[in-house]
């Protein structure tokens, strides 16, 4: 069995769900994970902020013509009239839903609970076409067996056990399933954050031993540099594990970072493919490489660097675990470290507790903070251990000024953090520099 990912925009459209329903049919027996239809849950996203704001006037009027672009979908996505009616219904009754929280208290569940409808519609409303075509199919609810733990973290047991409960029960050509929701421990409708239909699927794919998942989305796979800011990328065609995590990590949109572990972790592999383009090869992901190589670049913005510079961590110990156990408290993941005898700069993403961590880090000594920087990151297989990687990319680097790099961290990755307003620069650059492609 086959685990297959539609994205948003590869459902975004009833011409577009004819063709995923073509593609999904094809003799084989197959579990399809399918994203909220393309832009739902940012509106949901806005629904739910103006109900927080008590903002119930637009609130309404962003859920009526939410409602409006469904039901004009719904006209277009079948042709008979038994099956518009039917979807016209599913409609009517989960926007009577969402509608209901504009008179309550509105907290997250009440938000997490509105956020599913994306997914929950998507699916139903692909399942009917399925049904309308005569195609063998069923809907397996999410809800039923995707669970994360105290801790947001995927339940694998719980989702194991479950899931393979219910396919033993239910037999199909094509099982339908949302990606992105799940339950907590509580039993509350939950989420695996924005994204997060990537990582259904393979955690589905683990959780089922599959013989592959595939991510269908709107590109021919994972590129060796960033497509929306240099011109004449390339798709790569395989990718170690290690390397499509990296990538995935760094900012290559196409993934969202936490898939590859669960696949990693059963060896399944795991392809990328292209809707508009399904015979374009596309990006095998498994434990195999393509061999010693420099094979992609990827950037993260939004980066805060962090300098704290100390005369106690001269010839000391215990200082570097007192800073770590900073970020711990706050539950702040760091990303690249770089030490001297003085001081340590560090980078994070996620700065909802800076002055907090910042307070506590002046303990030490002086703190310096920047913001808006990016980390390029170089990914490849044995780039640490194989001569004259290191030279070649920071050659690449020669115009650019460098505000940390990290090396020999793990085998696959040279990471390099600058300030953003050289990131276009510096990924055209290494575009030229390491895969030889001129590029504006
Ligand atoms: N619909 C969710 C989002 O937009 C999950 C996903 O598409 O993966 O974030």
């Amino acid at each position: 069995m086959k685990v297959l990912k539609f994205g948003g925009t590869s459902v975004g459209a009833p011409e577009r769900m004819h063709q995923v329903a073509d593609l999904v049919n094809n003799g084989e027996q197959n579990i399809v994970v399918l994203s909220a239809i393309s832009g739902t849950t940012n509106s949901l996203v806005e629904i739910s902020q103006f109900l927080y704001q008590k903002n119930t006037a637009d609130a309404i009027s962003k859920i009526d013509n939410l409602r409006d672009d469904y039901k004009s979908f719904v006209i277009q996505l079948y042709s008979t009239n038994i099956a518009k009616e039917k979807g016209a219904h599913l409609v009517e009754e989960h926007f009577k839903f969402i509608k209901s929280f504009t008179k309550d208290l509105f907290t997250i569940h009440e938000e997490k609970a509105i956020l599913a409808q994306g997914e929950l519609l998507s699916t139903a409303l692909f399942q009917f076409y399925l049904e309308e075509q005569n195609i063998n199919s069923v809907l397996l609810p999410a809800l039923d067996f995707m669970r994360i733990t105290e801790d947001n973290e995927p339940d694998m047991d719980y989702i194991r056990e479950n899931l393979n409960k219910i396919l033993g029960t239910t037999k199909a050509q094509i099982y339908i399933t949302q990606g992105f929701i799940c339950r907590n421990t509580f039993g509350e409708v939950d989420n695996l954050k924005r994204g997060g239909s990537d990582y259904t699927a393979s955690l589905i794919g683990a959780a089922i031993g599959a013989d592959e998942i595939q991510i269908w989305t709107d590109i021919d796979g994972m590129h060796n540099n960033d497509p929306r800011i240099v011109e004449n990328t390339y798709p790569i065609r395989e990718l170690s594990f290690d390397e499509a995590a990296e990538l995935a990590y760094f900012g290559a949109k196409i993934l969202h970072p936490s898939s590859i572990r669960p696949a990693k972790d059963e060896n399944i592999p795991v392809r990328l493919k292209n809707t508009m383009s399904p015979q374009a090869q596309g990006t095998l992901i498994s434990q195999n490489s393509a061999g010693e190589s420099i094979k992609a670049v990827a950037a993260k913005d939004e980066i805060t660097a962090i300098k704290i510079k100390s005369g106690r961590m001269l010839m000391a110990y215990g200082f570097l675990r007192a800073v770590f156990e900073i970020f711990e408290r706050y539950k702040t993941p760091i990303d690249m470290i770089t030490t001297s005898e003085v001081g340590v700069s560090l980078t994070i993403d996620d700065t909802s507790n800076l002055d907090q961590i910042i307070k506590e880090l002046k303990e030490f000594g002086a703190v310096e903070v920047d913001e808006n920087q990016t980390i390029v990151c170089v990914v490849g297989d044995n780039l640490a251990a194989g001569q004259g990687y290191a030279s070649k990319v920071f050659d690449t680097f020669r115009e650019i000024p460098i505000r940390m790099i990290s090396f020999g961290g793990s085998k696959n990755n040279v990471s390099i953090l600058i300030d953003s307003s050289y990131k276009r620069a510096a990924l055209i650059a290494l575009n030229k520099g390491l895969f030889n492609v001129e590029t504006v």
